[in-house]
């Protein structure tokens, strides 16, 4: 799977919850995968891979798991600012206030619903790509300047390709 780069539109839009987890869904599952371990990404959001459904993937320490149709049920009051990347953002480093706790509920890929409280790094990478679903990016956390900026910068570098 080709991770699809900032400004590409699809990483603007609101995936839609999976409706069911069949073989199609698998499949995705298997090469979001794939994709993350190829490319050194700690999580992936499919809409960064151009498929607009509800669905992530994380790596963590024992391996890689798929969270389908996820949902913030609470976050903590503590945050930490720490920079941020984004396979989608080659290059780009974005300081990103976020949780230190978030309490979340998912269907896991054999169906099986999950409540889990990610902590620290985990609560950072799963509002990170929790973000990427609803259509939100690390340049949202840039200030306006920062943004026109760095939009300059990708126009330079796509009319010199
Ligand atoms: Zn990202």
């Amino acid at each position: 799977m080709e991770i699809r780069l900032y400004p590409d539109p699809v990483l603007r839009i609101k995936s839609s919850d999976v409706s069911e987890i069949n073989k199609y869904i698998k499949r995705i599952i298997r090469e979001m995968k794939e994709t993350m371990e190829d490319d050194g990404g700690i999580g992936l959001a499919a809409n960064q891979v151009g498929i607009t459904e509800m669905l992530m993937t994380i790596d963590f320490e024992d391996g890689p798991q798929a969270l389908i149709n996820p949902q913030v049920i609470s976050v903590s009051e503590e945050t930490q600012t720490l920079e941020e990347g984004c396979l989608s953002f080659p290059g780009l480093n974005v300081p990103v206030s976020r949780p230190l706790e978030v309490s979340v509920q998912y269907t896991d890929e054999n169906g099986y619903k999950q409540s889990v409280l990610f902590t620290d790094l985990y609560a950072r990478v799963f509002m990170h790509e929790y973000d990427h679903l609803n259509g939100k990016l690390i340049i949202d956390y840039l200030n306006p300047q920062e943004q026109l900026m760095y939009n300059m910068e990708i126009n330079k570098r796509s009319n010199n390709d």
